[in-house]
């Protein structure tokens, strides 16, 4: 019995398009709903320049939304566009009553002020949850749009604890990063679930011994496999956001996905973790966007 004891235990694959079928089930039920009553949803997605990344995603975003009976329409600027007519067309898709999201998509060329373009989108139409209004009502507790990869990441442990039958109250959870589309909205999310919240950044200190102390690690550092899966506390929860292509083209995560086998109690895997999520809570906030202006 004791060797049994020692075997490592087999860590769980959590799914992301698994964990994402409710939720995109959900959306095109309240699709179908609003159709019924004369009412498209509507997205429109900003595009500025020829990121080869940025176009991937936003084709990604177009089919998702096509697939639930969402009109999305793309609006790609040249590269060399002004500050002012970026602006320009942002307000003009903000005074569009018929247009509910508007998604602009980040990064923008650098001769640009990314401040100064989410400006012009207005709070009721945040689908991205990036804009101050958005981040302010998520600091303060206050009903609004919430970032699509964090609330993501919140859905796939709200998952992880109904299977196990547990609650994330209470749970130490790290969160590696601190950028304003990822870190810091994942951390307040967590905290208003009522875990205690580490943020780990570039000039932390030993982030060995912080992740060893983590029932719930958000690994979100754009640094490939920093996270050693030695480092983790045995039967931790691991959601990797991190996601970047090696030179033999393969895709990897933030955090050793081999290494934490057998240490982690479950990992979500790179690709087909996060990224799911993300874009199933982009057409969610889209249809409660519409729903909240048009019901
Ligand atoms: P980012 O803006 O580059 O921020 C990275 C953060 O990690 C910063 O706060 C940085 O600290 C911190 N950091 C860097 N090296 C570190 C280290 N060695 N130890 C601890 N912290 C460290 O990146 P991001 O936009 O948040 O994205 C993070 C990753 O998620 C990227 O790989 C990105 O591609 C991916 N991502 C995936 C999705 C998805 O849907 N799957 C969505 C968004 C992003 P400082 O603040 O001190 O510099």
């Amino acid at each position: 019995m004791a060797g049994n004891m020692s075997q490592p235990r087999a860590t769980v694959r959590l799914d992301g398009r698994e964990i994402a079928a409710p939720l995109r089930q959900h959306t095109a039920a309240a699709v179908a709903a609003l159709r019924q009553r004369g009412v498209v949803p509507s997205l429109a997605v900003v595009r500025v320049g020829d990121d080869a990344a940025s176009q991937i995603y936003v084709g990604a975003k177009l089919k998702a939304a096509a697939a639930l009976g969402i009109v999305a329409l793309e609006h790609h600027l040249p590269a060399a566009d002004s500050q002012g007519a970026v602006e320009s067309l942002v307000a003009a898709l903000a005074g569009d009553d018929g247009i509910d999201g508007i998604l602009v998509q980040l990064p923008l060329p650098r001769h640009l002020d990314v401040e100064g373009v989410l400006a012009q989108v207005p709070a009721s139409k945040d689908v991205d949850g990036f804009g101050l209004h958005s981040l302010g009502a998520l600091a303060a507790g206050a009903p609004g749009l919430r970032p699509c990869t964090p609330a993501g990441v919140m859905r796939i442990l709200e998952h992880w604890a109904a299977e196990r039958g547990e609650h994330l109250a209470g749970k130490r959870a790290l969160v590696i990063g601190r950028s304003r589309i990822v870190g810091k909205p994942v951390a307040l999310l967590l905290l208003a679930a009522d875990c205690t919240v580490t943020i780990a950044h570039s000039r932390s200190v030993d982030l060995a011994a912080l992740v060893a102390e983590a029932d719930i690690v958000v690994a979100a550092a754009g640094s490939p496999r920093l996270i050693r899966g030695s480092w983790l506390r045995p039967g931790s929860v691991v959601i990797d956001v991190g996601i970047h292509r090696l030179s033999d083209g393969s895709l990897c995560g933030d955090v050793d996905t081999e290494g934490a086998q057998g240490v982690a109690g479950a990992i979500t895997p790179v690709p087909g973790g996060v990224g799911p999520l993300t874009i199933a809570q982009l057409m969610a906030n889209t249809v409660a966007a519409c729903e909240a202006r048009r019901a």
